[in-house]
């Protein structure tokens, strides 16, 4: 059984395992390693799981990646939200999941031959149902596009999700793990065999092994222990837009503007957009990121190029009627997240530098699991922290990240 609750201070309490950090990455790595057999505390500073950069997302999935050790990661947790039921065995959670598709669409020939080159990288790590449309055949599919619009990757069986029952399931469903909300991390205790405690707010936590799944303060969470993770933290906002307009296409896929980075989105009561700006700078971790008033202006403007029903749609739009928040995107040096045993401190374990931690939770939590009780050996895991040192870590060209 699974507990959550906020402690009062604590005399020295002994774990298994400390995961450090409640959002959607921690608490799947909670449940995979209470499988694995072993007595897990999660402990989270905010007052409930699934609170910061979870809390920020748009909560999308999808398998259209162009790299094998994301692919790698991405496919299984697919596999896993569509039978998160039956994984996390409680029969009555519902994850709203929501598979309409992901669309990558462009309107600029030029960019033809990466949409075919990301069409056949897909055949090659065999991602079933990708597909590459063109002309005639995609407006006819989708007719919300504009008529410029040339040509688009698509595999139906992306999509959307809930990510607080999502988070909270991995809770409920994990089995002799306590998870410690209103509980900040404040230090780590080291000795000669590396990891011994979690220091607390609350008290100590006597372990051998810690988990950093502390989102976008993965880095300050390290630092505690002396290793500087190659972590840059980048505010990315998204805006909702409640609108009932009737010439809202509520079936559409998620929709991405290659040539612009806009993308949106339909949500319950209106649709989501939003772009990711290639200029926005560094920032550091916070919890109170501020948001551009012009953002929401400046989404819909890009939207609109491809999807013109956005012209109608905020030709009635009021103030009250658009909400803009924002989290932090985490990136590494070759924008892959790092999974597993952090070489320079002994009990040290990573699942952090994520920009799509939602799609991936599933099974980087597993593989934490997987590699903390030797059932994978870090050298098959490819998003292990020494690529870095070994000099094989390498950008890739998947799209919109
Ligand atoms: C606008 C936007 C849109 C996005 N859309 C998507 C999407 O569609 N799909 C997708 O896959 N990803 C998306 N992402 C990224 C995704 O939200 C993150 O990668 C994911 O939520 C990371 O989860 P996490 O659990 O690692 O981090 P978080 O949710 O940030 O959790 C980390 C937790 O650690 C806690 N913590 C930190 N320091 C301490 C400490 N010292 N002591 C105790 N607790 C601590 C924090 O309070 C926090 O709750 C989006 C992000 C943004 C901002």
């Amino acid at each position: 059984m699974s507990e959550i609750i906020i402690p009062t201070s604590f005399d020295t309490q002994t774990a298994d395992a400390v995961v450090i950090g409640g959002g959607i990455v921690g608490a799947s790595t909670a449940f995979w390693l209470s499988k694995a057999g072993m007595k897990v505390i999660l402990v989270e500073k905010k007052e409930g799981l699934s609170s910061l950069t979870t809390a920020a997302s748009v909560e999308c999935f999808r398998t259209q990646f162009t790299e094998a050790a994301m692919a790698e990661i991405a496919l299984p947790s697919v596999d896993m939200f569509e039978n998160f039921e039956e994984v996390v065995g409680i029969s009555d959670i519902d994850i709203g999941i929501t598979q309409r598709g992901y669309l990558f669409v462009t309107d600029d020939p030029s960019m033809i031959p990466d949409l075919e080159k990301a069409k056949q990288r897909y055949d090659e790590l065999e991602i079933p149902g990708s597909e590459l449309i063109t002309g005639s055949d995609l407006h006819k599919r989708f007719p919300f596009l504009a008529k410029d619009a040339l040509a688009a990757t698509f595999n139906a069986r992306d999509g959307w999700l809930s990510t607080h029952e999502t988070t909270y399931g991995f809770a409920k469903g994990a089995t002799d793990a306590r998870f410690f909300m209103k509980t900040e991390v404040v230090g780590l205790g080291t000795d000669e065999q590396g990891i011994s405690s979690v220091e607390t707010d609350k008290g100590t936590i006597s372990t051998r092994l810690v988990v950093n799944c502390a989102g976008p303060y993965a880095k300050p969470v390290a630092q505690m222990a002396g290793v500087d993770l190659p972590l840059r933290t980048v505010r990315r906002q998204k805006a909702y837009i409640r609108t009932s307009h009737p010439d809202l296409p509520t079936d559409a896929p998620f929709t991405v503007d290659l040539v612009n980075h806009g993308y949106w989105r339909p949500e319950a009561g209106g649709l989501l957009c939003a772009w990711v700006d290639p200029d926005e700078p560094d920032s550091p971790p916070s919890d109170e990121l501020p948001t551009d008033w012009d953002f929401a202006a400046e989404s819909i403007h890009r939207a609109s190029r491809l999807n013109p029903f956005f012209e109608q749609v905020a030709d009635e739009l009021k103030g009250e009627d658009i909400n803009v928040s924002a989290g932090q995107y985490v990136y590494t040096p070759d924008d892959k997240p790092i999974i597993g045993p952090c070489d320079e401190m002994p009990g040290l374990y990573l699942n952090c530098g994520y920009w799509c931690g939602v799609m991936m939770s599933p099974e980087a939590g597993k593989r934490v699991a997987d590699l903390a009780v030797g059932k994978m050996h870090n050298q098959d895991n490819a998003l292990r922290y020494s690529r870095f040192k070994e000099g094989i870590a390498q950008k890739g060209d998947t799209f919109l990240k």
